[in-house]
């Protein structure tokens, strides 16, 4: 369909102020998915957005789950047959918006605030994923009021258990398979390269984890009477936990790096002049350490990790206590990169464990879920229009960006609709998610609408090329 994008964007900014209306609205609803007290919240929050996108004349059910209601809308797009579906993912619920007292204003009555890098709304929600949600359902409402339509078929769905473990959302996306169908999906959970650079994600960690217990004498003994002579659980776990890792940072389970590719990504990565020192001093360190010869980040986007997160054994209370412990544990998990099987991660874990077993000890293992790596598939047209959206919007190139992080959604769309997600999102690293002060910068979500308005009509011309 033949379109308009000088009207389209200009439409945008002439009523940006009714868009920041409508956000903040949503963000005066507590949806605090995760603690009981707050469901009739998050009910209402399902029901404000269900209201919003029929305001759009989109065919909408508020369904209900065994926990938060999915929302679920439908529309017909141009009316053509070649015209294709694009699936639209956000979440209404939120993060907890404790510690109440860290917050400078009243976490669910958004503030406008003016800030040195640009003026931003400040409330729990603002960023993720309430901001980012409404950049795309603002960006239909605008195709909507310009040429009454839009240029494709949408789905959108809106989960409200996004930050309390999803747990009804892969047997939904399961039963309602057939209604979900699409050609692409669209997931704004993510962020930009920089405030003036947009991005698109193609590569997520995955991850697996694994408890290894080592359990030596039968219950906890005297260091004198016994201490030299007996296994001590503790400094056995310590030396197993320390050859997880030769000299060069390189992870020494068997068969860790057989399925580690290098990404095609690598090359434009090395262009993007990464802030190596601003990355350190967020972590408050002065160097980095990690795998011999990796830039930061590869060590963060395309290398797999082994990680202790936490080890425990022995007297922990105040003063010492002449003791060896009967057991140590150890919690680890491993990120995941493209092509590794995280099962295959986690026998390899197991086993480097079971090799080494002290005389005396015996094993006990817990942990169970892991989410596979993901990776866009980067010649894919659907990327290409978004980028090609993202660049006429923003006047500069979109980054292709690895996240060292998880987002689950992404796989169940994968595993189960078959769909390769566009992780496309207007977040910045300072937008402290989950955290008091959360806050979207103003010029993100301006932007962002009209990066969807530019990529809705992108989508329409990828289709009909
Ligand atoms: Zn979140």
């Amino acid at each position: 369909m033949n379109y308009d994008l000088p009207a389209l964007l200009s439409h945008v900014d002439a009523h940006i102020e009714d868009s920041l209306e409508r956000l903040k609205d949503i963000l005066r609803i507590p949806s605090v998915s995760t603690d009981p007290a707050f469901a009739d919240d998050v009910r209402r929050c399902a029901e404000h957005m269900g209201g919003l996108l029929r305001e759009l004349g989109m065919e909408t059910t508020v369904h209900d789950t065994e926990g938060h209601p999915m929302v679920v809308a439908h529309d017909p797009g141009p009316g053509t047959d070649d015209a294709p579906t694009i699936l639209y993912y956000g979440h209404y619920d939120v993060q907890p918006a404790d510690p109440y007292d860290l917050w400078e204003s009243d976490p669910f009555d958004p503030q406008i605030v003016d800030h040195p890098d640009g003026t931003r709304i400040v409330a729990r929600g603002a960023d993720d994923d309430k901001g980012q949600l409404m950049t795309f359902i603002e960006a239909m409402r605008t195709w909507k009021e310009v040429h009454g339509s839009l240029p494709v078929r949408v789905i959108v769905l809106l989960e409200g258990e996004e930050e309390s473990g999803s747990a009804s959302l892969d047997p939904f996306l399961e039963s309602h398979r057939d209604e979900l169908k699409a050609d692409a999906c669209v997931i704004c959970d993510t962020g930009m390269w920089n405030r003036t650079t947009p991005a698109v994600t193609t590569m997520l960690r995955g991850i697996v984890g694994v408890e290894a217990i080592l359990h030596g004498p039968g219950h906890d003994l005297h260091s004198g009477m016994y201490g030299g002579a007996v296994l001590n659980p503790i400094n056995a776990l310590s030396r197993i936990v320390g050859a997880l890792h030769d000299d060069q940072g390189r992870v020494q389970v068997e068969g860790f790096y057989d399925d580690v590719d290098e990404p095609a990504e690598l090359e434009t990565w090395q262009g993007l002049g990464f802030d190596e020192a601003a990355f350190l001093a967020s972590a408050g360190c002065d160097t980095s350490v990690g795998e011999a010869g990796r830039s930061v980040l590869e060590r963060t986007w395309s290398r797999p990790t082994c990680d202790a997160n936490g080890i425990y054994g022995g007297y922990q209370g105040a003063g010492g206590k002449t003791v060896i412990a009967s057991s140590a544990g150890v919690k680890l998990t491993c990120r995941l990169v493209p092509d590794q099987d995280a099962e295959k991660i986690r026998a390899g874990l197991i086993k480097f464990f079971e090799d080494r077993t002290p005389p005396g000890g015996r094993w006990e293992f817990l942990g169970e879920g892991a989410f596979p790596a993901i990776r866009v598939p980067t010649d894919s047209p659907w990327l290409q229009a978004a980028l090609d959206g993202l660049e006429s919007v923003w006047g500069t190139s979109p980054v292709l960006m690895g996240c060292g992080g998880s987002i689950p959604v992404v796989g169940s769309f994968q595993s189960i609709l078959g769909l390769d997600s566009l992780l496309v999102g207007f977040g910045l690293d300072d937008d402290r998610v989950h955290s008091p002060n959360e806050k979207y910068d103003l010029s993100s979500f301006h932007n962002g609408i009209k990066s969807h308005v530019a990529i809705l009509g992108r989508f329409a011309e990828a289709a009909s090329a």
